[in-house]
């Protein structure tokens, strides 16, 4: 019997539970990934981002093979011709099941319920899974039965029915017998999205595995108070390795508890806290699951559609160059851009200054994320998105506006964040680095706006939103 794993952001062998029941099941396997590239750019996605999927999918591509398991890559151009290009593929060679892990944004969720559809109505068998979760987005509700849309509770929910099955990975499979299809070769795609951000990521699940071991040994008990500053080399920079699914987030969960005598609840207080964001990002596949309105590009607290956001481009572009004329915001602006990642205390930053400061739709910045991420994901962005704009789950309340410039005072108190990123700003003295009293002399720019009065304009025009 021949079958198909299709890969997606799945690419890794260990605990993977679509390619491990397929090569359970199966005498012979094929791994099928789909090229979608009008879909990639109707998305938005970054192009380091795409660099990086394709090099580490050629790295799996290397793994795969040591198991006779060939990796075939298909056109689709756009979700819409999956299904057929799936069926026409397993009718030609002759497939009798298809094996895939689930993903939770609007547009994936419907592109695989009309795969199913259609391979079902071939006679072909179609298994799916949930690789990116624990707990099943559904699965999880509040006494009243209805989904959570708070995290603590959500939290306590997840821990007080989690079993320890749930958390034994899937090994990596054995050979399977020779198949006569052949591997694709990548390369001429690689090119095509050849990108120098791309080239300081490591590629691989092992090399991924030893760093997140090595971090949580080294770097885990000081997790908690270390990952909120920004010049500090405190977290794990996991996330793109998590959203394209180089290693699982159980995978991750098992590794903390090692270090943590078993314990993922209690115990070294880094360790816990490094649980507890991994959840986070369970919580908000949760939310977009079970609100798919919030990846219609709608806000999940319904009177905040109301709001008459600023159109202000000027401004716009400004933040969207690092330009503002507050450090602390241009320097995390000016890491994305260089790195394709942005350390998540700037991403608050950042996100709340365009969102209230400036007052400019949180959407507009929430592409603007996408556009250029290595770890650019739908359900964690948009989260993180709502939460600083106060139009979602758990969101900062509108009145609780956060500083950039008493932020940088707390979290880059000498400025190190900011040189690193600005170098106009290197010989600018510790006292003035957060809001340098005369700009010009370091070729830098004044700020755009008044915190003061902007951050009243913005309670004030949420105030009149819930009036
Ligand atoms: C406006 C905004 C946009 C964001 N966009 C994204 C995005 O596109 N992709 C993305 O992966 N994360 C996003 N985040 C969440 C967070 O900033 C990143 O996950 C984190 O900075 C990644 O760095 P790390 O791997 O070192 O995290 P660590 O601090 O080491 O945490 C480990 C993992 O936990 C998860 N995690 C940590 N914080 C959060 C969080 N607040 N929300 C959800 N998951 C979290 C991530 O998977 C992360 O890799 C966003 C946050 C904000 C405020």
């Amino acid at each position: 019997m021949k079958s198909i794993v299709w890969l997606r952001n799945d690419l890794r062998l260990l605990d993977n539970p679509a390619l491990w029941h397929a090569c359970n099941a199966s005498e012979e396997v094929v791994a099928l990934y789909l090229i979608t590239e009008d879909q990639w750019k109707s998305h938005g996605d970054a192009i380091c981002k795409i660099n990086f999927w394709l090099k580490n999918l050629s790295s799996l591509q290397n793994s795969l093979a040591e198991l006779n398991i060939p990796l075939k890559i298909l056109e689709a151009e756009v979700y819409k011709n999956c299904p057929e290009v799936i069926s026409k593929y397993c009718k030609e060679k002759n497939i009798s099941n298809v094996y895939l892990n689930l993903e939770y944004p609007i547009n994936e969720l419907n592109r695989d319920r009309e795969v199913y559809k259609t391979i079902k109505e071939n006679g072909i068998g179609v298994h799916t899974y949930h690789d990116q979760v624990i707990h099943e987005p559904g699965s999880l509700k509040t006494g009243a039965g209805n989904n959570f849309s708070v995290y603590s509770p959500f939290k306590r929910k997840w821990f007080e029915l989690l079993k320890d099955e749930m958390l034994d990975l899937f090994p990596i499979p054995k050979q399977k017998n020779k198949t006569d299809e052949k591997s694709s070769d990548l390369s001429a795609l690689i090119d095509k999205y050849d990108n120098p951000i791309c080239s300081n990521w490591e590629i691989g699940e092992i090399k991924v595995q030893q760093n997140i071991s090595k971090f949580l040994k080294s770097k885990g008990s000081s997790y908690k108070d270390d990952r909120n500053f920004p010049g500090m080399d405190g977290c794990s920079k996991i996330s793109p390795y998590l959203n394209a699914g180089i290693i699982s987030a159980k995978w991750c969960l098992v590794e903390a508890a090692k270090n943590n005598n078993g314990d993922l609840a209690e115990g070294d207080k880094g360790i816990v806290h490094w649980v507890s964001e991994i959840l986070w990002r369970e919580f908000y596949r949760h939310i977009i699951y079970n609100f798919p309105k919030v990846s219609k590009n709608k806000p999940f607290l319904d009177y905040t559609d109301k709001m008459v956001w600023s159109d202000n481009r000027v401004f716009f572009e400004a933040w969207k160059k690092g330009r503002t004329g507050i450090p602390i915001v241009d320097a995390g602006i000016r890491e994305m851009l260089s790195t394709g990642w942005m350390h998540n205390r700037t991403r608050m930053i950042v996100a709340m200054f365009l969102s209230k400061n400036l007052l400019i739709d949180w959407r507009w910045g929430e592409e603007f994320f996408m556009n250029n991420l290595i770890d650019g994901d739908i359900a964690s962005n948009n989260g993180g998105w709502q939460w600083s704009a106060s139009t979602g789950t758990d969101a900062a309340p509108y009145f609780r506006i956060m500083n950039p410039m008493t932020q940088s005072e707390r979290f880059d108190s000498e400025g190190k964040y900011i040189r690193t990123w600005i170098p106009e700003l290197k010989n600018c003295p510790t006292k003035d680095i957060h809001l340098p009293p005369n700009p010009e002399s370091y070729d830098y720019v004044d700020p755009i706006v008044d915190l003061k009065e902007s951050r009243q304009n913005a309670i004030k025009a949420f105030e009149n939103l819930k009036n």
